[in-house]
């Protein structure tokens, strides 16, 4: 998602899309050959929750691209006239089948080389038994001993628990 060149026309007025430096010192923008218009490529937002159960954190094994058959948190990206909050636990309800109140913010991730940026929250749950929704082909909880760091989908995966894990099971993390 980072390649101007997957856009080859303009949105507006269907004309040809070029390169072209718009403001001095910034990168090169998508500008529009017939009218004008600048394609600006602004990164996704995506909510995400941690949730325990009984102390176990539930993660979800992904059923779909990318990263198939690795595991996730709950999450997915934030609609256009949503809120992060109201997405992330849209998105959990969706995904683990459960009803959640957010608590306080774990962090936000975003990495050079991804067009997503990440919301993580911690969240308890309200209602409902956690269990894979569509996205997901199987639902597991898991100590915070026995996280599996090598199956994780995302850096972000990892980076969030790490520092979930950091603040609530200290002495969980050898890295
Ligand atoms: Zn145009």
């Amino acid at each position: 998602m980072r390649r101007n060149e997957e856009y080859r026309f303009c949105p507006r007025c269907g004309g040809e899309l070029e390169r072209r430096q718009v403001k001095k010192g910034e990168p090169e923008r998508l500008v529009c050959r017939r009218c004008g218009f600048v394609f600006y490529l602004d990164p996704k937002i995506a909510a995400c929750t941690i949730i325990e159960v009984e102390g176990k954190i539930v993660l979800l094994r992904r059923a779909i691209h990318p990263a198939l058959g690795s595991w996730v948190i709950p999450g997915g990206f934030v609609d256009l006239g949503e809120t992060v909050p109201g997405a992330a636990v849209r998105e959990t309800r969706e995904e683990a089948s459960v009803n959640v109140t957010l608590g306080p913010l774990v962090g936000i991730y975003s990495y050079p080389d991804v067009s997503v940026v990440i919301v993580v929250y911690e969240a308890v749950i309200v209602g409902g038994t956690p269990a894979a929704g569509d996205e997901s082909s199987e639902l597991g909880l898991f100590e915070p001993s026995g996280i599996p760091w090598q199956s994780l989908a995302f850096a972000s995966t990892s980076d969030a628990l790490r520092d979930y894990l950091k603040g609530r099971h200290p002495g969980t993390i050898h890295s």
